[in-house]
């Protein structure tokens, strides 16, 4: 019998899967992770760590997040498949090709001019066509395209924003951290009929948002653009 060899990044996504079934429940969303390869999203000297749970620096002082929490983040979502969703803050793209798998159509904001390139390209050389990245302009997040069934904001607020909540359709989800800059909580944020019911889900640690609805650059220690 032949033996079976696998490489390193492999077993350590086996593990990764392994501990992030303790926590996530939507079997999707695993598959997702599963299939996505996060490799793709880091630099070349940092693909030995792809499948480690944690956050990785991808430059211009951003990182990629933790496999957990994008996992987290997505669950939250709560996807059938048809939806529209505004992702703020596409970094490598990574949490964008996770949302392409699991859904029709994503439209992802950067305020990066060379993060939202690198992830444009990565994400077409991997086949997602049904993501749309765009540099930020004044305004937060993507109105154009508006309404999105889910939000997820992968950078930490201040508040809720306002702004945002304007963009979710009726039912809508939205996904923020929400805190100071140093620690913040995920919030879901549900808007129905009744108003705006607000879920926590635990406590996290995200890169600013900067600019309308977010920090102020000044305070960030982030350069203005
Ligand atoms: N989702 C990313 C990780 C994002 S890190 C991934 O999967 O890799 C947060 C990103 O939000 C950073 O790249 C930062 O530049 C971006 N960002 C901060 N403020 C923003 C804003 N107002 N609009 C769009 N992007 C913003």
């Amino acid at each position: 019998m032949p033996k079976v060899t696998y490489s390193l990044l492999e077993r350590t996504k086996a593990q990764l899967l392994a501990e992030l079934s303790r926590d996530i429940r939507d079997e999707r969303v695993l598959a997702a992770i599963a299939k996505v390869p996060r490799q793709r999203f880091v630099s070349d000297d940092l693909r030995a760590f792809a499948y480690d749970n944690r956050p990785l620096p991808i430059g211009h002082g951003q990182t990629i997040s933790q496999p957990l929490i994008v996992a987290m983040m997505t669950e939250a979502l709560d996807l059938r498949g048809d939806e529209k969703v505004l992702e703020l803050g596409t970094g490598s793209g990574y949490q964008a090709a996770i949302l392409a798998e699991l859904t029709a159509q994503v439209v992802t904001v950067e305020r990066i001019a060379p993060l939202a390139e690198q992830a444009a390209a990565v994400l077409a050389e991997l086949g997602y066509d049904n993501v749309q990245v765009h540099l930020a302009g004044d305004a937060l997040g993507w109105p154009e395209e508006a309404p999105y069934e889910g939000i997820l904001v992968t950078a930490a607020a201040p508040d809720v924003p306002s702004s945002l909540v304007e963009q979710l359709a009726p039912q809508g989800r939205l996904v923020i951290p929400v805190g100071a800059q140093d620690v913040q909580e995920l919030l879901l944020v549900t808007n129905s009929r009744g108003g705006l019911a607000i879920k926590r889900l635990g406590p996290c640690r995200f890169v600013p948002l900067l600019g309308a609805g977010g920090w102020s650059t000044a305070d960030s220690g982030f350069p203005e653009l």
